[in-house]
C-alpha cells in the first residue's frame, strides 16, 4: 500500500465531510473536506509550477489554514516540503535559497524572501500567500479541480527538509522521510492516548518540527480538530483552554501562563494533557504548574533530525526534570566519545536509532557521516543519563559542556541551584575562556519582578551548594535571556557577549 504520510493520515480522516479540522481564534471553521479540496487544488497548482516529486518547495509564510493546506499539498504531490522560520532576514534566506535549490518558493509579500528576481535568479518560481490566506497561490488554485491522485511512495522517500533551529551554529537541513514522520506520529498518537473527543490548542509556529509534525500529524492521525492560533498569547490561551483537551507548548508558554494571575484551575477543567518540549522545562515550572492547576505537565524530548525520541509516561509517574522513556521502536543509549555504551547512571552522549531518525543532512554527506556511528546510532549532541527507573535525564548539550580546571561542569546542575535561590526567575550558565582554568563558569541571571538581587550574593550562595569548581566565578544580572523562536536560550550568543569576562 501507499506509504505516503498523507495517505496514511487520510485513512483516519472522519467520514463526516463537515467534521472540523481547524478553528481560528475568531471562530471560523475549516472542515476536513474543505482542507482536502484546497490541498488538491494547491497540489495541482504546484505541479503546474514544476514542483515535481523530489523537487524542493520552499515556504516562508505566516501561520494560516491555507499554509496547512500547502503542507498537505506538498505531501500529496511528493514534493519536498521545506518551511523556513518567518524570522529569517535577507542574508539568511539567500543562504537557504542557494543551499536548497527549490523549484517553487511560496512567500508572504513583504517578507525578506519575497523578491521575484532573486528567486528567478535561483531558477525557481515565486508564488504568494499572505497573512490572510490570499495571494497568487490561492488565485491559481481556485482555477484547479478539487481532487488529485496522491503520489505513491515508500517509507524512505523524502517528505520534507527542515532546518535545525541554529542554536549551536548554522542551521542544517535535515531530510525527513515519509516513514520517519508516519512512524513518529503513530508512536505519539499511541503513547499520548489520543481520543475521539480530543481537540488540540495549536499556538506553535508551523516551520518547526514541534508545531508542524508533532502537533499536526498526531491531530490528523486522530481525525480530530484543533484551535489554531497565529501566536501564543497568554490571555487568549486562557480564554480558549475550556474549548480544548490537549495543549502542546514550549516551556515559555507555561511560564507565561503562570505569570498571568487569572490562570488557574477553572480554565483547565476539561484539559486532558499538557505537553512540553523543545527546551528544558524547569522543576520550578513543573511544580508551580501542578500547584496552580492540578495538572502534571508531560515533558518529552526530540530534535529536528530525530523527530520525537523520548516521552514521560501517560499513566505512570511524570518526573520533573526528566524526559521519560524512549518511544516505542526507538533505541537510546548513553555512550562515551567513541560510541561505547556507558554503565547505567553514568553521564554521556545520547545516541539514538529507530524509524524516526532522519535520512541525512541535505547536500552534506560528510556531516551526515560524522554524526552516525558505524552501527547506525545517531549522535544527538545532547548529554544525559538514565536513572535507576529508566527515565532519561538531559544534562545539556555537548557543545555547552564546560571544562573548568580539567573538571566537567554541567550547566544545568548549576542553573538548577541558582534557580532555587530567592528572587531568581531563571538563569543560564556558560563557560568562557579563562587563562588559568581553560574555561571559567559564568552565570547570567534574571531576577523576579521587584526582587533585590546582588551579583556577589548569588555567587556566594551557590558556593554553599556546589563544589568550588562548579560555582560561577562571575555573575551577571540581566533583564532577560536571549531566546530564539522556539524559546531556546541562545548560549552561543551569551558566550560571545561575556567572552572577555576573565581576559
Ligand atoms: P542546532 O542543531 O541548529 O544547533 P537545535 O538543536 O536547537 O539547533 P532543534 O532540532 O530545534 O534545533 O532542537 C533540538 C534540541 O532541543 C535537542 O537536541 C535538545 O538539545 C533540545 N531539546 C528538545 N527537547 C528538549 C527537552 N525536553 N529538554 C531539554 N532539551 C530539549
Ligand atoms: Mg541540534
Amino acid at each position: 500500500s501507499n506509504r505516503n504520510l498523507f495517505a496514511i493520515l487520510a485513512r483516519n480522516f472522519p467520514k463526516d465531510p463537515g467534521a472540523p479540522l481547524l478553528e481560528t481564534a475568531n471562530g471560523a471553521v475549516r472542515s476536513y473536506h474543505e482542507m482536502l479540496e484546497l490541498s488538491a487544488r494547491i497540489g495541482r497548482t504546484l505541479l503546474a509550477a514544476s514542483a515535481k516529486p523530489g523537487e524542493r518547495l520552499m515556504v516562508q509564510v505566516e501561520k494560516t489554514p491555507e499554509a496547512i493546506a500547502l503542507y498537505l499539498a506538498a505531501l500529496r504531490i511528493g514534493a519536498i516540503y521545506l518551511p523556513l522560520n518567518t524570522g529569517y532576514r535577507r542574508d539568511e534566506v539567500e543562504y537557504f535559497l542557494t543551499d536548497a535549490a527549490p523549484k517553487v518558493v511560496v512567500v508572504t509579500p513583504g517578507s525578506p524572501l519575497a523578491d521575484e528576481s532573486l528567486i528567478k535568479d535561483h531558477g525557481a518560481r515565486m508564488l504568494t500567500l499572505d497573512a490572510e490566506g490570499r495571494g497568487s497561490l490561492i488565485d491559481a488554485a481556485q482555477r484547479q479541480p478539487a481532487e488529485i491522485e496522491d503520489f505513491e511512495c515508500d517509507d524512505a522517500t523524502i517528505a520534507a527538509i527542515l532546518y535545525t533551529s541554529g542554536t549551536t551554529g548554522k542551521p542544517k537541513g535535515a531530510m525527513l522521510s515519509h516513514g520517519n514522520l508516519s512512524s513518529n506520529a503513530a508512536a505519539l498518537h499511541e503513547i499520548w492516548r489520543f481520543e475521539p473527543r480530543d481537540r488540540l490548542l495549536h499556538a506553535l509556529p508551523i516551520f518547526h518540527t514541534h508545531g508542524l509534525f508533532v502537533a499536526l500529524n498526531t491531530t490528523l492521525l486522530n481525525g480530530t480538530s484543533m484551535v489554531f492560533l497565529k501566536h501564543f498569547d497568554a490571555a487568549e490561551v486562557i480564554r480558549l483552554l475550556p474549548r480544548v483537551t490537549v495543549m502542546m507548548g514550549v516551556p515559555t508558554f507555561y511560564t507565561r501562563l503562570l505569570a498571568s494571575p487569572e490562570f488557574g484551575r477553572d480554565c483547565c477543567r476539561d484539559m486532558r494533557l499538557f505537553i512540553s518540549g523543545s527546551a528544558p522545562l524547569t522543576v520550578e515550572t513543573f511544580n508551580a504548574f501542578k500547584e496552580r492547576t492540578g495538572h502534571t505537565i508531560l515533558e518529552r524530548y526530540g530534535m529536528t533530525e530525530a523527530n520525537m525520541i523520548t516521552s514521560n509516561p501517560y499513566q505512570r509517574d511524570r518526573v520533573a526534570g526528566s524526559v521519560g522513556f524512549p518511544l516505542p521502536g526507538v533505541s537510546l543509549r548513553i555512550a562515551d566519545d567513541q560510541g561505547k555504551p556507558l554503565k547505567q547512571g553514568e553521564v554521556g552522549g545520547i545516541e539514538v536509532k529507530g524509524p524516526n531518525i532522519f535520512q541525512g543532512y541535505w547536500r552534506n554527506p560528510e556531516k551526515t557521516k560524522s554524526e552516525f556511528r558505524a552501527d547506525g546510532f545517531f549522535i544527538t549532541g545532547d548529554v544525559g543519563r538514565i536513572d535507576e527507573r529508566g527515565y532519561v535525564h538531559i544534562v545539556g548539550r555537548s557543545k555547552d559542556l564546560i571544562i573548568s580546571g580539567g573538571f566537567n561542569v554541567y550547566p544545568k546542575e548549576v542553573e538548577s541551584v541558582i534557580d532555587t535561590l530567592p528572587g531568581v526567575a531563571e538563569s543560564a550558565v556558560i563557560g568562557v575562556p579563562h587563562a588559568d582554568f581553560g574555561e571559567g563558569v559564568v552565570a547570567v541571571v534574571v531576577g523576579k519582578p521587584g526582587a533585590q538581587l546582588a551579583e556577589k550574593q548569588i555567587a556566594e550562595a551557590t558556593r554553599d551548594h556546589l563544589a568550588a569548581y562548579k560555582a560561577p566565578k562571575a555573575v551577571f544580572l540581566v533583564e532577560q535571556l536571549p531566546r530564539n523562536a522556539m524559546g531556546k536560550v541562545e548560549k552561543a550568543k551569551l558566550r560571545e557577549t561575556y567572552k572577555a569576562t576573565f581576559a
